[in-house]
């Protein structure tokens, strides 16, 4: 446990857990991990263990809940009972609540979902171990499994926040970083169109602080951005190599 007096930064300007102030966590990203689902991806963020399943685009149930002009897309956030130290009821939050909407409304301007009248896509993801900035994990995932489902894409989205521990700015806070710093800010981007789908602030920052956290959100973004393209190669690269052995055979 970290004491509330404790630094969370040296004098050297080294983290915690050992990074610099503009470092991320290591990530490790997969494709096509369930193959009951639609698509589907699974993402270790620092200690994030998160595995999104999609389904569809398919018939809506219930009916009434579709739209004949448009797509509905679904989405729900789930931590598992285990996922944090102390048990978490397994009863939805309204933190679960508020982050399905949040992740799902960073998603839907990838898509194009005026293609799909009276359809519907669920998203299901599911927090395995948490560990602060799961609902940009969430995100990053997410928008893999839409990729791997398949589905037309304007872009992947990619999401990592930043901000602020003692006096520093910082990239891609964990738990105790987000618990006893000063602000977080997630953002969620579209790396080729330059756009952003979700900004939020928790916490104080100067107008100077905010515009360098959000900077740094952004280049957090388009590191993980070439993780993602390259976790969806290795999955399509791995299809076209057993095709090619089986057309041998
Ligand atoms: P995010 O995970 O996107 O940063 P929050 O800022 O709401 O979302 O949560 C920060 C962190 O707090 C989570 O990643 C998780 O590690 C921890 N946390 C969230 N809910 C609980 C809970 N019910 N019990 C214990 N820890 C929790």
């Amino acid at each position: 446990m970290i004491d509330k007096q404790e630094k969370l930064i040296d004098k050297k300007g080294i983290r915690l857990d050992g990074r610099k102030a503009d470092e991320l966590r290591p990530l490790k990203l997969e494709v096509g991990v369930l193959p009951n689902a639609d698509g589907s991806a699974y993402i270790e963020h620092g200690k994030n263990k998160i595995l999104v399943g999609v389904f569809g685009p398919r018939e809506m149930h219930p009916k009434h809940l579709s739209r004949p002009d448009r797509m509905v897309l679904r989405c729900r956030y789930h931590m598992a009972p285990f996922s944090v130290q102390e048990r978490k009821s397994p009863a939805p939050s309204r933190r679960e609540v508020e982050l399905s909407k949040v992740i799902r409304e960073a998603l839907e301007p990838a898509l194009f979902l005026e293609m799909y009248p009276r359809t519907g896509i669920d998203i299901f993801v599911e927090i395995l171990q948490a560990d602060g900035g799961t609902r940009c994990a969430s995100i990053t995932a997410a928008a893999l499994a839409l990729a791997d489902s398949g589905i037309p894409m304007r872009d992947l989205v990619v999401a990592c926040a930043a901000g602020k521990v003692d006096d520093t700015v910082v990239l891609d806070l964990y738990d105790a970083e987000d618990k006893l710093g000063v602000a977080d800010v997630p953002v969620a981007y579209m790396p080729n169109l330059n756009a952003v789908t979700l900004l939020q602030m928790d916490g104080i920052l100067t107008h100077a602080e905010f515009e360098k956290a959000v900077n740094m959100a952004i280049d957090g973004c388009k590191k993980i951005y070439a993780l993602q393209k390259e976790a969806l190669k290795t999955k399509y690269m791995h299809i076209k190599e057993e095709t090619q052995e089986e057309v041998e055979e």
